[in-house]
């Protein structure tokens, strides 16, 4: 099996989510008590939104390239960031190892068209919803997303920072996403990204009015893909 390297704390909350279904992932396929072999770098998140806030991209790329670095020489066959917002730098994070880094949006595009959807509502992050990274790396596997207006875009983040990273779930808030997504649906979005690691603590991807492609479980899933794939071809080849 190889080892699976996390760059996580962005926040806690999502890495305890990846932890757990990596682990599940891998229970599932193996059978018995099998579990992921992964190394978790855990960052302060608190660091990483000043330097958000701030808009030192650069700044926050060297960070993430120096942990994905830590986590190859520590043993990682593979590196994920998990989080979609710090894709922005996935370019300069993969540039800084040799081992491949599993891209958010690559394999969530990969979902979305195995499903044949191709106008997604992408809820995220301020920065993910406007920095056209996102968007961009879409159109790029043939897939337009669709994002909230201004107060929408507002209200996801505001969501996302001051209660899904900090550990709170509100129906209330739960109430304003489902609103949001109506909308959406008005204007022709035929899927839902949960562009966001922390959006599944607060939305059932299968319970909304449009499928629900939830990056933080597809982004996962992929990892365990990787780690075991290589596994199976060992043994093909030893047999
Ligand atoms: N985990 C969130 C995401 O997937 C937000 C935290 C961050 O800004 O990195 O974008």
């Amino acid at each position: 099996m190889e080892t699976i390297g996390l760059i996580g704390g962005m926040s806690f909350e999502s890495s305890a989510v990846y932890y757990r279904l990596v682990n599940e992932m891998v229970r599932a396929r193996k059978g018995g008590l099998a579990s992921a072999e992964l190394i978790l770098h855990s960052v302060n998140f608190e660091e990483i939104v000043a330097l958000q806030k701030a808009g030192d991209w650069d700044g926050a790329a060297r960070r993430l390239a120096d942990v994905a670095l830590r986590l190859q020489i520590a043993g990682a066959g593979c590196v994920l960031i998990c989080t979609n917002t710090m894709h922005l730098i996935a370019d300069e994070v993969a540039a800084k190892i040799s081992v491949p880094l599993i891209h958010i949006i690559d394999e969530t595009a990969k979902s979305l068209h195995a499903a044949g959807r191709k106008r997604p509502l992408l809820l995220a992050t301020r920065y993910t919803m406007e920095h056209g990274f996102y968007a961009d790396r879409m159109k790029g596997h043939g897939i337009d997303i669709m994002v909230p207006d201004a107060t929408d875009r507002t209200t996801v983040h505001d969501i996302i920072f001051n209660e899904l990273c900090a550990g709170r779930v509100h129906d209330s808030s739960r109430e304003k996403l489902i609103d949001i997504i109506d909308r959406a649906m008005e204007h022709g979005a035929d899927s839902i990204i949960l562009g966001c690691t922390e959006i599944c603590l607060i939305l059932d991807p299968n319970r909304l009015p449009l499928p629900g492609f939830d990056t933080t479980t597809i982004h996962a899933r992929a990892a365990v893909e990787f780690a075991l794939g290589a596994e199976e071809d060992a043994e093909e080849e030893a047999a």
